[in-house]
């Protein structure tokens, strides 16, 4: 892997020193974040090790909300040059603020995480990446055939999009009369946003014609460029000098080993304007154990398995509906979308997922379409351990999204 690192001495830097940088980023976190009306108090002014990190409390996302508007600023205002608002699903805000040396170092992370996965100053991007000297077109979501073409005509070659999305602007290529993998000059794509299978990412590569990139960001913790996959395409490493990374136990909140799967917990450690110490990110994955070939000290995290509160309780079953999704992306007569609802009828929890096919299986012979919902369910009992009910359905007829794909419909909840 010669070659490819952004900035070799912190990228490699050696575990033991990198913990120490750790500690010391911390302890300077912690002298910041006193100031804030929300910390103010509440966390202790200095740490001797790492370990006391443990007897901190979680911060939560029902903590920035309470704490809206001001409550988590840790500078004066005027310091401040730039905030991102969410309004979130449940319509209350939340807010995050930055100062220009909290936007400096957010560039340099992302310039670090595109600079691994191969892009150069030649390239030409969708979104975000002046740093490395690549030509960026932003360009929000929405409006499916302007991004197509914006593509097409500036000769885009790198994308940042939700699998999801990336899935549903194929159709409209053709209807453009373009067919991305020859048409295109696109070379890397970025996914994230969402949780989605190996065997997405696998369609993605094969109907654009390039490498497809996991990335993982909240914004919360700035945005994209927390996490990214270097080319061994396993696993994303968690930028360690930036964040402190922690996993751990969903409802007890015990820190796990790495390892072992749990929700992901994230200190800022670089963040002036509005630090946020043991963030609980509600996303849940896996720390990876084993250092990474390609050099790495930065600990790599498995791509997302959901959110902790998307874990679904059937019939006494814990199940994720990414579970269900590396399943049947894994048939070739599946199409692209799918939707699963979960009823109760007297007391009993019952789970049907309609599946989309592809036009020349729908219209296929009677026999052939019960063959492949036979199949469907079948591999499908045998990764979540219940009998669902499965439903073949038109392609194009279940709901699209332009953003993040809503694919559960639980309606024990109405
Ligand atoms: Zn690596």
């Amino acid at each position: 892997m010669e070659g490819c690192y952004w900035d070799r001495e912190i990228e490699t830097i050696p575990r033991e020193d990198l913990l120490r940088l750790q500690l010391d980023r911390l302890n300077k976190t912690l002298q910041i974040a006193k100031h804030s009306p929300f910390y103010r108090g509440k966390i202790p002014e200095f740490v001797s090790d790492l370990d006391a990190l443990k007897d901190i409390p979680f911060t939560t996302k029902k903590d920035l909300r309470g704490s809206f508007p001001h409550g988590m600023l840790a500078v004066p205002l005027e310091r401040i040059i730039r905030l991102h608002s969410s309004s979130g699903t449940t319509g209350t805000a939340t807010v995050v603020y930055h100062t220009k040396h909290d936007i400096d170092n957010w560039t340099e992370l992302v310039a670090r995480s595109m600079y691994m996965t191969g892009v150069r100053k030649h390239d030409i991007f969708h979104y975000g990446s002046e740093r490395i000297g690549a030509l960026t077109i932003p360009a929000s979501s929405g409006n499916s055939k302007r991004q197509i073409r914006l593509m097409r005509d500036f000769h885009a070659t790198v994308i940042h999009v939700t699998p999801s999305y990336a899935l549903h602007l194929y159709p409209l290529f053709a209807e453009e009369g373009l067919n991305p993998r020859d048409q295109l000059q696109l070379r890397i794509a970025f996914l994230g946003a969402e949780p989605y299978t190996e065997e997405t990412r696998r369609r993605i590569e094969d109907i654009y014609g390039l490498d497809a990139y996991d990335s993982y960001g909240l914004s919360e913790m700035n945005g994209p460029g927390v996490a990214f996959e270097c080319p061994m395409k396993n696993g994303m490493h968690l930028w360690e000098d930036h964040y402190i990374l922690e996993a751990i136990h969903p409802k007890t909140g015990k820190m796990l080993r790495d390892g072992e799967e749990g929700e992901l917990v994230l200190t800022t450690l670089v963040r002036n304007g509005m630090p946020i110490i043991r963030y609980r990110t509600g996303d849940v994955a896996t720390i990876f154990p084993h250092k990474c070939p390609c050099g790495r000290t930065h600990r790599r995290i498995s791509r997302i398995k959901g959110r902790s509160d998307d874990m679904l309780i059937i019939k006494g079953v814990n199940l994720y509906p990414m579970q269900i999704e590396k399943v049947i992306m894994d048939i070739p007569e599946v199409g692209n979308n799918y939707l699963i609802e979960i009823e109760r009828v007297d007391y009993l929890d019952s789970i049907n997922i309609k599946v989309e096919i592809v036009p020349e299986t729908f219209h296929g012979s009677f026999d052939e379409l019960e063959h492949l919902k036979k199949k469907i369910v079948d591999n499908l009992k045998t990764e979540i351990l219940i009998q669902p009910k499965v439903t073949l359905v038109e392609p194009g007829s279940l709901p699209r999204s332009e953003g993040k794909a809503v694919r559960v419909v639980d309606k024990r909840k109405e």
